[in-house]
């Protein structure tokens, strides 16, 4: 009985900190709409302030929604016995040690899980981002999205679902460390076939065609010594106005991709600066950092699911008489979020640090104050907080507070 307990606790003391960090993210961001912070106030109308507010609060209750529609669904798959309920019937089809019987009950609580979380996410992208101006998409574009994304993740992901339980039942006691190997060179995979393969199937990318623009990251590419695979304009504005920047791919394969709303709205030494600030990730080494620490953490988490998935108590105690590996391996994804919930905010800290020394490169490379000025206009015109609650930024925000970010910016 013990194991129940402690599933039962993490399960509740994760659930109540998600709710907890949402509430007093809601309270501190409605105590301080009522006036723009005093660093912003020639930069940004009261107006877009309030907005931001009423957007972070409405984006804060959706959360506490999913938080609880997840933690009811956990219940229901484990203790509440949905779980073994599945496995009886994929029985009636597959042998139940057959790898056939894993991968159809994985996938089927993964396609289930997918479909609750559904009207969730219709509700979200068409009513929470309809109301505040941000959706593009259409309901059509929505549904396309989905099947296509499904087609993607079966072509990507089964394939790798019937190795992994294929390894599991044939490599012996040290499956976990094969899985793991396998799981690693696959993610390398993905990040080469991804800016080739996959984004195209949802988005155009387009050489960018500003001569100024274009002459200016020329400039800047050549300054840091930077190779890339081409710079490209996406044209994120046909599912949202929200705007970004990022590089995709890695080695020979990378290349730089600009949202067509961030070139549509900065100016071009504001473009080079936030560019120069991703650069700055990448000569920083912080996307091996962050491969590096995700590898490490898998590793941790497989060799427990190793020792976990030979113990008969780990199935009974969570409502499992089906004591099969893929079993194991299925229940462990599900339970497993609610215990490496709390070194999220570790992984937020590395992150955020990572954020600044981002910026400090940017501030060496291009200019900083172009930079200061491109982040008031994104924080204005995604409706990002000035304002989150100093807890909840902590726990969850991969970025610095803005006020925090500007005011190292401008002493650098
Ligand atoms: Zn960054």
């Amino acid at each position: 009985m013990v194991f129940t307990w402690i599933f039962l606790a993490a399960l509740g003391a994760a659930t109540s900190t998600r709710l907890w960090l949402s509430l007093r993210q809601i309270r501190h961001v409605r105590a301080h709409r009522g006036a723009v912070p005093g660093m912003f106030a020639g930069s940004i109308p009261l107006a877009a302030h309030q907005k931001a507010a009423d957007y972070t609060v409405e984006k804060a209750r959706l959360g506490i929604v999913d938080t609880l529609l997840d933690a009811a669904i956990l219940l229901a798959l484990t203790l509440g016995g949905a779980l073994q309920w599945l496995s009886d019937l994929g029985q009636r089809a597959f042998a139940v040690e057959s790898l056939w019987h894993g991968a159809a009950l994985i996938l089927s609580v993964l396609l289930l899980k997918g479909a609750l979380g559904l009207p969730l996410n219709l509700y979200r992208i068409f009513v929470v981002e309809e109301r505040f101006g941000f959706n593009r998409m259409t309901l059509g574009l929505f549904c396309v999205d989905l099947l296509k994304g499904l087609a993607v993740g079966a072509v990507l992901g089964i394939p790798l679902l019937l190795l992994i339980l294929w390894l599991m039942q044939a490599a012996g006691p040290l499956w976990w460390l094969y899985v793991w190997a396998v799981l690693v060179a696959y993610s390398l995979f993905l990040q080469m076939i991804y800016p080739a393969v996959v984004m195209p199937l949802f988005n155009k990318f387009s050489p960018l065609t500003d001569a100024v623009l274009a002459a200016r990251v020329e400039e800047l590419l050549r300054r840091t010594g930077f190779r890339s695979r081409g710079l490209y304009v996406m044209d994120g504005s046909r599912r949202s106005s929200h705007g970004n920047a990022f590089f995709a791919g890695f080695g020979a394969a990378k290349r730089i991709v600009l949202f067509d709303t961030l070139v549509s709205r900065l100016q071009p030494a504001e473009v080079e600066a936030v560019l120069a600030h991703e650069l700055g990730h990448y000569k920083l080494h912080h996307i091996v950092k962050g491969m590096a620490l995700s590898w490490g953490f898998s590793f941790l988490l497989l060799l427990v699911l190793g020792a976990l998935a030979a113990e008969p108590w780990f199935y009974h105690r969570l409502g499992l008489q089906t004591a099969t590996l893929p079993m194991a391996l299925l229940l462990f994804m599900l339970v497993m979020p609610e215990f490496t919930f709390f070194v999220q905010p570790l992984m937020s800290r590395f992150s955020r640090h990572n954020e600044y020394e981002a910026d400090r490169y940017a501030a060496r490379n291009a200019d900083a104050a172009e930079l200061v000025r491109a982040l008031v206009k994104l924080y204005h015109d995604n409706s990002a907080t000035l304002t989150p609650d100093p807890l909840h930024s902590a726990y969850y925000d991969s970025h610095p507070p803005a006020a925090m970010r500007i005011a190292r910016l401008r002493t650098t």
